[in-house]
């Protein structure tokens, strides 16, 4: 992305002639990424950086939408206070200020999306949006029929009964079953819970689809762009 000079940027968004930018910015009228700038010469991405005049934004950050398939032995914040390595240490080339959202424990791996737009992430996270999510689960031990649809129907947490769930089984022998599990609610450790409660503790976990997006194509540790064909879709789960 090109840097541009201030006063040619403050013009190009409408405020005034450069010339009359110019007396604006000298007049300390000015916040670039909230420090006030008097002095000419100052170079500026519309796209990244944060341009005030008399207290209003005129720049806006670009939006960016990276899905990353997360490894596992990696924490789902942006920051952390023990010092593991996060998922943002992954992504490099990115000048905005993103964040996951929503979250996959440390020793889930899959599908994790990382943004700076803060409405999308509200829908995309928000209960009542029902957005899917599904998990490649290997629990322990054989899992029954019954127990399966115990997990379909909804089982009791400590927070509550799960709402329904969809499984789709894959494999299964007396020391391991696999299978895929969708939910749509994100409570804290749902799929290692509901699997603890019907005694098959989860060995690997891995969220491989969430809305309409999937990881076709990436190993774990990569990352790409949204295609605007996908973000798109995402938009339009917005009601
Ligand atoms: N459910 C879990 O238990 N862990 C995750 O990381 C995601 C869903």
């Amino acid at each position: 992305m090109a840097k541009d000079r201030l006063q040619k940027v403050m013009a190009h968004a409408g405020v005034a002639s450069r010339r009359k930018s110019e007396e604006i910015i000298k007049e300390g009228r000015v916040k670039v990424n909230g420090e006030v700038v008097t002095e000419m010469g100052v170079k500026v991405e519309p796209e990244v950086d944060e341009i005030e005049v008399d207290g209003e934004i005129i720049s806006k950050e670009k939006r960016v939408y990276i899905l990353l398939y997360k490894p596992l032995g990696y924490v789902t914040t942006v920051d952390d206070p023990r010092g593991r390595k996060t998922v943002l240490d992954l992504v490099d080339n990115v000048k905005q200020r993103i964040y996951p959202v929503g979250r996959l424990d440390y020793n889930t791996s899959g599908l994790l999306l990382l943004t700076n737009d803060g409405e999308l992430t509200y829908v995309l996270t928000h209960p009542s949006y029902e957005i899917d999510k599904t998990y490649m689960v290997e629990a322990e031990g054989y899992v029954s029929d019954d127990k399966l649809q115990k997990l379909e129907k909804g089982v009791k947490l400590s927070d509550g009964i799960t709402a329904p769930a969809e499984v789709n089984m894959q494999n299964r022998d007396s020391f391991t079953t696999q299978f895929e599990l969708t939910i749509h609610e994100g409570r804290n450790r749902q799929v290692r819970r509901m699997c603890e409660k019907i005694s098959n503790p989860v060995k690997k976990l891995e969220r491989i689809k969430f809305a309409n997006l999937n990881l076709d194509g990436l190993e774990p540790g990569d990352y790409r762009e949204l295609t605007t064909k996908e973000l798109k879709k995402l938009q339009n789960l917005k009601i």
